[in-house]
């Protein structure tokens, strides 16, 4: 089938409006907005059902069309862009926004794949409950996304990666048939977990087109603090002593570097959320169940670790605008490295009591390969989770310096694995670590994966050349 059929044929099953075909209306889907990933396609064909969904997939079954599933493209490794071949189809599920049901008694609500986590979050909290997963592009970012990429965020420590937030998912298969696992059911002991399969699978499996979500009490009170610490370790220390103390409260367990703060404050509408300047910061939050004694919990935790040398400073948010100042420090961190010239990035983890150590030896590690370029180290330390960008020296040339992207994550992930380590903690692999899978994945483990991907797509039209390398 030629393209001008398969344009005809997407057009009867979604209707005209709904496939795009001219560059200017696809750019925005072929680019991602940091531009590092872009590519070329067919078309973009928006359906608006499951059934949708499938008959397109049948047809791409049939004619050996590559398909590249995209949600709200705010992915950060590729997966999501097509190649440059220009042979793929781009299937958006943003038209798939509604939501199946909510049963807040049962703890579960059925969601289609293309609704923003925003949303999500908003359908949960009108019915009491809270749906926790939680990051910086929740805007924009849609739930299929999200488990496709098994995203983390800044809750994960309390309630885990999108893998423990989902009881079952609607999946269409590479043949266009409609795999339906949407349990409700908290107990379902029949077989493989087919739904992991496909969470964190980056539409190389099949197309998630639904999904349950598991909900949680909405909490009746929320405590938010900035902590200023002397170091890695004295943060860690913090965490631990929090651990102790409050630990069932702890949401959120941030850590800051110094230059992270003065970025913000440089770039963006914000002030120093303390008053004198600290090496390293602490972005805590506490929720409870219980409306009432969580704020004496945070006093007195801050009061305790402030009497015995862990913390050297701290300030709790007296209302909800401060509360979203200390966040907006942290959720700005990743953008405002753009306006300090070029960054090299990596999504990493190590065990949570190697993060001070692993931090060290990075700084030490990029002070040696290239003098004066700054680490911005930031991120989950509560998951051992390090955003580990570098910014380039002030006034360097951005080309030169993102030029040694590879030295950089070579070095990077050197550490990494000396700390048994992930080179991706909640990214996923893309294009962008394809390559690098090989090199830190067991042989062994990799083969299944390479099975599994047969078994369910043996023509390699879902997603093709993203997360498995090319042998
Ligand atoms: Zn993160």
């Amino acid at each position: 089938m030629d393209h001008a059929d398969l344009i005809s044929h997407l057009k009867t099953i979604v209707g005209p409006a709904h496939v795009l075909h001219e560059h200017a209306d696809m750019d925005g889907f072929l680019r991602e907005p940091r531009d590092l990933f872009k590519g070329h396609a067919q078309c973009v064909v928006r359906p608006a059902s499951t059934a949708e969904v499938a008959a397109i997939v049948r047809l791409c079954h049939e004619t050996r069309t590559a398909i590249v599933p995209q949600g709200g493209n705010t992915g950060l490794v590729g997966g999501q862009i097509p190649s440059a071949s220009g042979h793929e189809i781009i299937l958006s599920l943003t038209r798939m926004t509604k939501l199946r049901s909510c049963d807040p008694a049962s703890n579960v609500m059925i969601v289609e794949a293309g609704m923003s986590l925003h949303n999500v979050q908003d359908i949960a909290a009108a019915h009491d409950r809270l749906f926790p997963l939680s990051l910086a592009s929740e805007g924009s970012c849609t739930i299929g996304g999200n488990l496709a990429t098994n995203a983390g965020g800044t809750a994960v420590l309390a309630y885990g990666n999108t893998r423990d937030l989902v009881m079952g998912v609607e999946v269409v298969l590479a043949d266009g048939r409609i795999m339906s696992q949407l349990s409700t059911l908290k107990k379902d002991n029949t077989g493989y977990d087919l739904k992991n399969l496909f969470i964190g699978s980056e539409g190389t499996l099949g197309i998630i087109t639904a999904a349950s979500l598991k909900l949680f009490p909405k909490p009746r009170s929320i405590e938010t603090a900035f902590v200023g610490v002397a170091s890695p370790q004295k943060a860690l220390d913090f965490l631990l002593f929090a651990q102790a103390n409050v630990g069932e409260d702890i949401k959120t367990f941030e850590i800051i570097p110094r230059i992270g703060v003065d970025f913000v404050t440089r770039h963006m509408a914000a002030r120093d959320p303390l008053n004198t300047p600290h090496e390293w910061y602490v972005l805590l939050e506490l929720t409870s169940a219980a409306a009432q004694g969580l704020n004496a919990k945070m006093t007195g935790l801050l009061e305790e670790a402030l009497e015995r040398d862990i913390i050297d400073d701290a300030s709790i948010a007296a209302s909800l605008e401060q509360r979203h100042q200390f966040w907006n420090v942290r959720e700005w961190l990743s953008e405002v490295q753009k306006y300090e010239g070029g960054s090299i990035k990596h999504d990493v983890s190590v065990p949570v009591h190697a993060v001070p150590a692993f931090l060290q030896d990075v700084i030490e590690a990029i002070e040696q390969l290239i003098p004066s370029a700054r680490p911005v180290p930031f991120g989950h330390l509560g998951d051992g989770n390090i955003h580990c960008n570098i910014t380039q020296p002030i006034g360097a040339d951005k080309a030169a310096f993102l030029a040694r992207w590879d030295d950089v994550n070579e070095l990077v992930h050197g550490l990494v694995m000396k700390y048994k380590g992930s080179i991706s903690a909640e990214h996923g692999i893309g294009t962008l670590k394809r390559d690098l899978l090989p090199r830190v994945k067991d042989p062994v483990a990799l083969d299944v994966m390479r099975a599994i991907k047969h078994a369910l797509d043996p023509h390699n039209l879902m997603n093709p050349n993203k997360v498995l390398p090319s042998k």
